[in-house]
């Protein structure tokens, strides 16, 4: 039945990221809003429900601003995969930039390690035009 309720409630904060994929939310921020709803999710249920979701590859996690504060962005099951992503250091802007990654570089990665490589993520960090 825990279990149950567990599962449930990592649905519900999923489907809240989802509709809310625009923007980029910290956990207090996340228990905050679903709170606020009704949802009766304590903060820590969120936090391991985000943990979770993250290393599912369906939100990533960075660091915004000059701070250590760890904001959260729904990124979708599959698009997550061989994602390029730049983020404003300082405002928390992020931008998917589309090219390839060079087959070369996978194929270094691959020799060096003995990985075989399936899908990669890219995470940029700099200052956006409007923060330089
Ligand atoms: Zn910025």
């Amino acid at each position: 039945m825990q279990k149950q309720r567990t599962t449930a409630q990592k649905l519900e904060i999923k489907r809240f990221l989802e509709a809310n994929r625009e923007r980029e939310m910290t956990v207090a921020e996340i228990a905050a809003e679903l709170s606020e709803s009704g949802s009766g999710i304590g903060i820590a249920t969120v936090y391991r429900a985000v943990k979770r979701l993250e290393s599912d590859g369906i939100i990533i996690r960075h660091v915004t601003g000059s701070g250590n504060k760890a904001v959260y962005k729904y990124c979708g099951d599959e698009s997550v995969r061989n994602m390029h992503m730049i983020f404003c250091r300082c405002c928390g802007k992020a931008v998917a930039i589309n090219f390839e990654l060079s087959h070369k570089f996978e194929t270094s990665v691959s020799d060096k390690t003995g990985f075989s490589i399936t899908d990669h993520q890219l995470l940029l960090y700099g200052l956006c035009p409007d923060c330089r």
